[in-house]
């Protein structure tokens, strides 16, 4: 007689029974990849891995902007020209010119809460780009320095952030 220990073992998630009325009706879980490109914006993720810091500026010597745009561009919203990279020195240093403080987040946000959402003035910059403080309190006007995720770098967005400089 064969023994009990080695049995085939059920290891899946129970199922839901959403209905059983006038038939049985499941619910069954599914999830999708979501396959995006980051397209002409590609050195920027790079960069961020690689703990630099690129934005993009237009080349066009008659463009009435000549300024750098973070998120980076890829083509100029001002003349509609091909944008060219530049990589900004380390240590990349700005001033918190807004923040907010983010408590309950909205649907796939991939930092735990509450965390403060800072916007950053930069030197040369068009833009002011929204980041997130790694720790410390904001205020307006603080010294802030950009660090990078270069070890397990999420490929996100999220892979570079700020922390005070005083
Ligand atoms: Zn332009």
């Amino acid at each position: 007689m064969a023994k009990k220990t080695q049995q085939t073992k059920f290891i899946g998630q129970v199922t839901k029974i959403r209905q059983t009325e006038p038939q049985t009706v499941i619910e069954w879980p599914r999830a999708l990849t979501h396959v995006h490109t980051y397209g002409m914006l590609s050195p920027f993720f790079q960069g961020l891995k690689e703990g630099k810091l690129k934005a993009t500026f237009c080349p066009n010597k008659k463009c009435p902007e000549d300024r750098l745009w973070i998120p980076p561009r890829a083509h100029c919203p001002d003349c509609h020209t091909e944008m060219k990279w530049k990589t900004l020195r380390n240590p990349v240093i700005g001033k918190v010119y807004a923040f907010t403080e983010v408590v309950y987040a909205g649907t796939g946000i991939e930092l735990s809460t509450p965390y403060w959402q800072i916007d950053v003035q930069l030197p040369g910059l068009a833009t002011v780009p929204k980041s997130y403080l790694l720790y410390g309190k904001p205020y307006i006007g603080m010294k802030v320095m950009a660090e990078f995720r270069t070890e397990k770098p999420s490929n996100t967005v999220l892979d570079y952030y700020w922390v005070p400089v005083e």
